[in-house]
């Protein structure tokens, strides 16, 4: 299998790590969307946050939630976020689950601009219903 994270996992690729422990790795994305842009890998490769055992998402979090607060005391944004794109859909383009962690400054111009739908009277309620028919926990 070819990925560019278990490269950089295994050392076959350089990175710059800010941590890293047995089920975890974090380094700085290289094409940062503002410098200091990070990104929380586990240290096996799930594909997605769907295939992510339960263990390694709650590591995964906990380095996420540390870096994160290094980020902002080391380099003090006005804001940050963590994102996970699942799928081509969603913008994933490496298949190695991983958190983005984001600085954010008012006027850097990364927007989100969804145009955003209204649900039809009785849609929001199918929507619901399909959703909960499927909950698990
Ligand atoms: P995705 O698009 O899957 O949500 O995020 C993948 C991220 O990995 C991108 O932001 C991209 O810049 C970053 N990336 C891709 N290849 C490399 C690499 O070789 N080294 C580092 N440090 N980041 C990479
Ligand atoms: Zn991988």
């Amino acid at each position: 299998m070819n990925c560019i994270f278990c490269d950089i996992i295994n050392k076959k690729s350089d990175a710059e790590v800010l941590f890293e422990n047995e089920k975890v790795i974090s380094f700085l994305d290289i094409r940062p969307v503002n410098y200091g842009h990070t990104l929380v890998i586990p240290k096996t490769h799930y594909e997605n946050f769907l295939s992510l055992p339960e263990d390694e998402l709650s590591e995964l979090i906990k380095v996420t939630k540390d870096i994160s607060g290094a980020i902002i005391n080391s380099l003090n944004p006005e804001g940050f976020n963590i994102v996970t794109n699942n799928g081509i859909a969603a913008g994933q383009s490496v298949f190695h689950f991983h958190f983005h962690i984001i600085p954010r400054f008012k006027d850097d111009d990364f927007r989100f601009r969804p145009k955003l739908k209204e649900y039809n009277i009785g849609l929001m309620r199918e929507y619901a219903d399909k959703i909960r028919a499927s909950v698990t926990v």
